[in-house]
């Protein structure tokens, strides 16, 4: 029997690395530019740490978790998302006692889903959070931190939608109104939310059944409800957006699908990946580490899923991302296959150790070579025969471009280099 990935279990292949390397290396990048270090917590955790923070009437907890006994008896899951551990993390470690902390977290969490483009059974996230801070201005630079993010990435046409899920205050009587709404209508509502009428109403809002959809299109607008703290935080993070220019939009439906959001939540959502389109999502969580054992501690943080971001990457023009080189070194003949691979070293040895050069193997007539380093995405070929190898020569073609083909003295070469790849560089 041949045996096989598991369902909704990925591989990145070479061709597609780049781009996810391009993409992790941007991300990094801007976190630890807004002051955001990384942490990095277990893939597993104790069920009831997800089951108290994402909340146990929730999709996540009730049907999509990865739950199991390890051989001890002791009951885990694998993360289906990273706040319940970060949080778990720094209240073990006494990360929020009188501080501030902006954390950063990547990698992958799971979820029991049913695969379909965007949306996979172990899938990545990058998750940003901010404790100890009370907002909202917090709140408007890390939703600033995302737009950047999207810039960056070369996305546009993204839309921002923005909400308050209130205090427990505002959660309490909106949570009345909504029920009194949705026992009216409860015969036509689907089985789920029938189930969560009582037990988690606010979760109907969020049904994915279309026949529910219509339903609470009606539905009361939590922002009716909102207590005067909610409001002001809401008013600030609006006018902060604002202030900075970001265009969003306000949407009383929004709600998220972990338990633990309070006050403004957000959500960045496009139109070009189908039902999958929520890229990132996040918001404020202020009773979540007291609520886990820690010291009551506000905060605010979002996740946004990498495999949505690759997706639309893939919609742009990322040929040169994809690429395997930028410099392809072809040689053939006996000298000029042994001067050829000494080219190769001297000009990792010059351009560092980051330099992508790809040195042609196996032999092959040079025209053939050519093609494998046309293929192989390079934009400079440097080609060495014998002759080249007697006289102490390379010659330069260029693989992307109307430019000459160039005869040039081996020394030369390796000054010129680095000036040479720049001015051929089609813009990444
Ligand atoms: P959705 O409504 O699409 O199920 P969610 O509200 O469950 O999303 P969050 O828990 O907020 O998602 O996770 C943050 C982000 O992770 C989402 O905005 C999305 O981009 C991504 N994501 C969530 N579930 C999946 C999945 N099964 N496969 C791939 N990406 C996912
Ligand atoms: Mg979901």
């Amino acid at each position: 029997m041949k045996i096989q990935s598991i369902r909704g279990f990925n591989d990145v292949l070479p061709a597609d690395s780049a781009l996810w390397q391009h993409l992790f290396d941007t991300a990094r990048t801007l976190f630890e530019a807004y002051g955001y270090r990384e942490m990095r917590i277990p893939v597993v955790e104790s069920i009831a740490l997800f089951k108290r923070a994402v909340g146990e009437v929730t999709d996540v907890v009730e049907k999509e978790m990865y739950a199991f006994e390890d051989r001890g008896g002791e009951h885990i899951a694998l993360r289906p998302e990273f706040t319940a551990g970060l949080v778990r993390a720094g209240i073990e470690h006494g990360l929020f006692h009188n501080q501030q902390q902006r954390v950063w977290c990547a990698g992958p969490v799971f979820r029991y889903e049913r695969p379909q483009a965007g949306r996979y059974r172990q899938f990545h996230q990058f998750d940003v959070e901010a404790y100890g801070i009370a907002g909202p201005d917090v709140d408007v630079e890390m939703i600033a931190m995302t737009a950047r993010l999207w810039k960056a990435l070369g996305f546009q046409n993204l839309r921002l939608e923005l909400n308050s899920l209130g205090g427990t205050e505002t959660r309490a009587r909106y949570r009345a109104a909504l029920i009194e709404f949705l026992s009216r209508h409860e015969s036509s509502l689907d089985e789920d939310s029938k189930k969560r009428l009582h037990s988690n109403p606010l979760r109907v809002l969020d049904s994915k059944v279309s026949t529910t959809q219509a339903i609470v299109k009606d539905a009361p607008s939590i922002l009716e409800y909102l207590d005067a703290d909610s409001a002001a935080h809401l008013d600030g993070l609006r006018q902060g957006l604002a202030d900075l220019g970001i265009e969003h939009h306000v949407n009383p439906r929004l709600v998220r699908g972990l338990d633990y959001y309070t006050k403004g939540v957000f959500e960045w959502i496009t139109t070009e990946l189908g039902a999958q389109g929520t890229i990132c999502a996040g918001g404020r969580y202020d009773n979540l580490v007291e609520q886990l054992g820690g010291s009551p501690t506000p905060a605010v943080g979002w996740a946004a899923g990498v495999e949505r971001l690759i997706l639309l990457l893939q919609k742009l023009d990322t040929a040169s991302l994809a690429s395997e080189a930028d410099i392809y070194v072809c040689r053939f003949g006996a000298q000029g296959e042994r001067a050829g691979l000494a080219l190769a070293e001297a000009v990792r040895d010059t351009l560092g150790p980051t330099a992508r050069v790809a040195l042609s193997v196996g032999g092959g007539k040079p025209g053939a070579q050519i093609k494998r380093a046309d293929r192989s995405g390079a934009r400079i070929a440097l080609v060495v025969g014998d002759d080249e190898a007697a006289a102490g020569t390379v010659q330069v073609k260029f693989l992307r471009e109307e430019r000459p083909q160039a005869t040039v003295a081996r020394s030369e070469l390796l000054t010129q280099l680095s000036g040479l790849l720049s001015s051929s560089v089609p813009q990444r």
